[in-house]
């Protein structure tokens, strides 16, 4: 695949990710149906990365020798590339984090910190991963302020006129909602959610691990206060996340992490702190890994996150359209246009995991338990696991014809 093809072509794609060429049992090739855990790496970010430690690798911001120069050039031109990925305003409000977990544990603990009391309440919704409700707990534990949750309705879609009440309640300092649920595969109403909140006074943050990589996000068109990402989720290495910040609420904050350079003086009494990003950056940052993050860029733009957003739909209305036939077959998520590209089920009689196993024994992998949304489970869907299947850019129909003659199989064996 080259940067100027224009057509979504799935079989050149295919053949920039390596790992998914091989059987995984004899005779049974990978179909590899989990990308919304983590996704594969083109071999363009494979190569990115494997340069850098062949011949640029030296600790970055620091040295006035040419490697380190190089280093920092590369680690730093990837920010740039991030910004315009998601059209930040600037490349300051761009913090390299390890991860979605990171951005939001960072977020929580220095705007949290530093805006929530006792008598304060902010909004999560029901359809969150841990990563977007533990984080307000372990806080809201200390400092006593309140977390209220939007209902998810029976279509699978927040209760928007719940949300407007919860916010007309008043005293709403915060909402922290997913842009697209791992489990559930919703898209989520981002611009009225960011309007209502922000005409109550409240900032706005959203866990966009599952939305950046499979769809257009622009930062400024949708004016929202922080977003947090993964870089393993959209064809990037493990060890790096992302939080973006709007830069006036990211200068109010006070650091997370104290270290290396994150400072601009230190002195036995105390410290002041670098400029944006670098304050929320300590410590040798994840070199590698933010050139990665900066080729697997690269590689999405240059294949378009339009052609990919219009396959994943397509995949997507494909396999609830075969999943509906298989009969004792139960789906969890909304109808299109509200889905992205996930496929969440529950086959009966069979359990979740032994399904998956099946599943495996098929060369098919696929995720089942309850995806790090134990709430969304348990005290919503009463279900205690599910199997998910979620398609990216390299995802065939045949792959999800296979996923479906699996099913069968899986049915026969346990009827
Ligand atoms: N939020 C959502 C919606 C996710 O799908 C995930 C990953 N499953 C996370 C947060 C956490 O991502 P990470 O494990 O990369 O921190």
């Amino acid at each position: 695949m080259n940067e100027t093809q224009t057509t979504f072509d799935v079989e050149a794609i295919r053949a920039d990710f390596p790992i998914l060429d091989q059987d995984v049992h004899p005779g049974k090739k990978l179909v590899f149906l989990d990308s919304a855990a983590s996704s594969q790496k083109p071999i363009q970010v494979i190569e990115a990365m494997n340069y850098y430690y062949r011949h640029t690798h030296a600790n970055v911001h620091r040295g006035v020798y040419q490697l380190s120069e190089k280093a920092t050039d590369a680690f730093e031109q990837a920010r740039d590339k991030v910004q315009h990925f998601i059209n930040a305003g600037s490349r300051k409000e761009v913090i390299f984090t390890s991860n979605t977990t990171g951005s939001m544990n960072l977020l929580v603990q220095t705007w949290g910190r530093s805006n929530l009391n006792a008598g304060d309440v902010v909004i999560l919704s029901e359809m969150e991963h841990h990563a977007n409700i533990v984080p307000w707990q372990i806080l809201a534990q200390e400092k006593g302020f309140t977390i209220r949750y939007i209902p998810v309705r029976d279509d699978y879609t927040l209760d928007m006129e719940v949300f407007a009440e919860l916010l007309k309640a008043g005293s709403v300092k915060a909402v922290s909602v997913a842009h697209v649920s791992n489990v559930l595969g919703t898209v989520n109403p981002l611009a009225d959610i960011i309007k209502l909140a922000h005409d109550a006074s409240a900032i706005v943050i959203v866990d966009g691990a599952q939305s950046v990589p499979h769809m257009k996000v622009d930062m400024q068109a949708l004016d929202v206060d922080f977003f947090a990402f993964s870089s393993h989720k959209m064809c990037g290495p493990t060890g790096i996340g992302v939080l973006y910040g709007k830069r006036d609420l990211l200068e109010k904050m006070p650091p997370f992490m104290g270290g290396g350079d994150m400072i601009r003086r230190v002195t036995l009494d105390g410290s002041t702190w670098n400029d944006l990003p670098y304050k929320f950056e300590a410590g040798t940052p994840a070199i590698a890994e933010g050139i990665g993050i900066g080729a697997a860029v690269d590689y999405l733009t240059g294949i378009g996150m339009e052609g990919i957003h219009t396959h994943e739909q397509a995949l997507g209305e494909y396999a609830h359209e075969r999943l509906s036939e298989v009969p004792g077959l139960t789906l969890y998520n909304p109808d299109s246009p509200h889905r992205s590209g996930v496929a969440t089920f529950t086959l009966d009689p069979v359990h979740p995991h032994d399904l998956a196993q099946v599943l495996d024994y098929e060369g098919i992998a696929v995720r089942a338990g309850h995806h790090c949304a134990m709430p969304l489970h348990q005290e919503r869907l009463k279900v205690a696991a599910t199997v998910r299947a979620s398609f990216y850019l390299y995802t065939t129909r045949q792959e999800i014809d296979k996923l479906v003659e699996a099913l069968y199989i899986a049915k026969g064996l346990f009827n």
